[in-house]
């Protein structure tokens, strides 16, 4: 889940996510005939297929994510000797908490540790990445993955995607006095691949026009300098702010200046409404309805047009708040939104 650092992750710029309490779990067993067979909780479809057959183009849906980490590895010239695996996750699917880098982190950790050769860190988000963007085909930033091979508990990854170096920065919820509350307000992102492919494009227009080599490299004195549309300007203007804003909050969990968080979450939200435009009207009401019950911050996290906000809160007003959004969403006759206390832990780790 991101902190902060929205759509900045394919401009090469800052994010902060955390790993959440919440899980992918694959049980995985070697098998000697080079076949993966797999099982979810979640889907009904099951599937068998050969690994030496794989291609990007033959297996689609839910198998895709499964089948794409070890298709990578074979690309890499691993000889898998095929598995049977069991999925089942925690983690809401298409709500924007990315069950998409979970489940395939999950089965690269799982097939490498099959392999003999656990895979870890930026090595493990490298196969769930190329897994994602090369086999589903679904385009997308290095964070997600990153995120969930690298987190660490009680601790946010401060990411660069331009040189993908990281840094740990404490996340302390301050003994239990403050609380993460994720709003998952049940809308999926369907329209989501088509705007992301459009805001991604926008964004390399804008850089190109500006001749920097991507929106890291702009500052907001050029985005003014008359070159842009109306359009790319208030597009590279959110990722420009958004930048700061990560900088900013590295700062205050530096501090442990939870306001000051709070108070960007708010900035980050209003810029990704107005300027980038990838809220919805359930976003919108989950931040302002959270505010309204006396969050310290509200934001959309994720990609947008559906998913979920994340909110910060003195402890002792989470059940307030959680009935103040429920509530609100009823008014405005939404389906009803979970709402639910994360905080960071561990990301994958493979057990025998
Ligand atoms: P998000 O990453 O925000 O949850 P995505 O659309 O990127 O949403 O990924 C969701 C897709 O990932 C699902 O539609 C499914 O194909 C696959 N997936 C994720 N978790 C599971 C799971 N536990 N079992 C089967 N498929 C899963
Ligand atoms: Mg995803």
């Amino acid at each position: 889940m991101n902190l902060i650092g929205e759509h900045t992750d394919y401009n090469s710029g800052f994010v902060l996510p955390i790993a959440i309490n919440l899980r992918t779990y694959v049980a995985a067993a070697p098998r000697n005939d080079g076949v993966l067979r797999g099982w979810s909780l979640q889907e009904a479809e099951t599937f068998e297929v050969e690994v030496a057959r794989l291609t990007p183009a033959g297996v689609t849906g839910w198998p895709a994510y499964a089948c794409g980490p070890a298709w990578v590895l074979a690309q890499r010239g691993w000889s898998l000797p095929g598995a049977d695996l069991l999925v089942d996750s925690q983690i809401p699917l298409g709500a924007g908490l990315s069950s998409s880098a979970a489940i395939q982190t999950a089965i690269g950790l799982a097939l490498s540790d099959l392999a003999g050769r656990p895979l870890e860190g930026r090595d493990l988000a490298d196969v769930a990445h190329r897994s994602e963007s090369d086999f589903v085909g679904v385009p997308s930033g290095t964070m997600d993955q990153m995120i969930s091979a690298l987190g660490r508990r009680s601790t946010a990854l401060f990411l660069d995607t331009k040189d993908a170096s990281y840094e740990y920065i404490p996340f302390d919820l301050m003994a239990g006095r403050r609380a993460l509350l994720v709003i998952d307000t049940g809308v999926k992102h369907r329209l989501r691949d088509g705007q992301y492919a459009e805001r991604r494009r926008t964004c390399e227009a804008a850089a190109a026009a500006l001749g920097v080599p991507s929106l890291r490299e702009a500052t907001l004195e050029l985005l003014e300098s008359g070159v842009l549309t109306e359009v790319q300007r208030r597009r590279a203007r959110h990722v420009v702010t958004e930048n700061h804003r990560v900088l900013e909050v590295v700062a205050a969990l530096r501090a442990a200046d939870l306001r000051l968080v709070g108070s960007a979450f708010v900035r980050s939200h209003e810029s990704l409404r107005r300027d980038y435009e990838v809220s919805s009207p359930e976003l919108d009401l989950a931040v302002e309805s959270a505010l309204a019950a006396g969050a310290l911050g509200a934001r959309m996290t994720g990609g947008g047009f559906g998913g979920s906000a994340i909110t910060l809160v003195e402890a002792v007003d989470v059940a307030t708040l959680r009935r103040h959004v429920i509530g609100a969403f009823d008014t405005a006759g939404f389906g009803k939104p979970r709402v639910f206390e994360v905080h960071a832990e561990d990301g994958a780790t493979a057990h025998r």
